[in-house]
């Protein structure tokens, strides 16, 4: 099947512009997945992975909310962040993971709490992407993704 454009761009930059046969995004109602063709769509994106295949390769990436929209075989996404699994850095993301937990356990308002949940989804994204490409580079078979809500 002839692949279909995607472009990843946020309010910065262009973050991924290719053909590619796959997509899978965390739609706010679950996982999308996209292929060519597909009908137009527009919804709204939480915190999780994205996962790309082209040319049978699998690419990673994150993002912490937006929208996608489908239109013309030309799939865009426009995230309020996003990552390409190479520039993500696992320290930053692991010691954010931490903070959100912590704020979790001592939040004193409903708006604290949905803050530190929202961090701790985005955290635990950038980590399991980065986890992901690590057992990929191993040569290891990709595990079921954990459910995106
Ligand atoms: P958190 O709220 O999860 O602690 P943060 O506030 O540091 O994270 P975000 O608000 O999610 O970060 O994103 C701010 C910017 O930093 C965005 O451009 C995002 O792409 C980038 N960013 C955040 N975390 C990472 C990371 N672990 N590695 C690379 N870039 C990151």
């Amino acid at each position: 099947m002839a692949p279909m454009k995607l472009e990843i761009v946020t309010a910065e930059r262009l973050v991924y512009s290719e053909d590619v046969d796959v997509l899978v995004a965390p739609g706010i109602e679950g996982e999308l997945g996209i292929l060519p063709r597909h009908a137009p769509l527009l919804t709204v994106l939480q915190p999780g992975e994205i996962r790309v295949s082209k040319d049978g390769k699998e690419t990673y990436m994150t993002v912490s909310g937006g929208f996608i929209e489908v239109m013309s075989n030309t799939v865009t996404i426009l995230a309020d962040t996003a990552e390409r699994v190479e520039d993500i850095d696992a320290e930053r993301a692991e010691a954010a993971f931490k903070r959100a937990q912590e704020r979790i356990s001592s939040a004193v308002s409903e708006m604290d709490l949905q803050r530190a949940m929202a961090s701790l989804k985005r955290s635990q994204a950038r980590i399991g992407v980065v986890t992901r490409r690590r057992r990929q580079q191993r040569g290891e078979r990709p595990t079921q993704q954990p459910p995106t809500q």
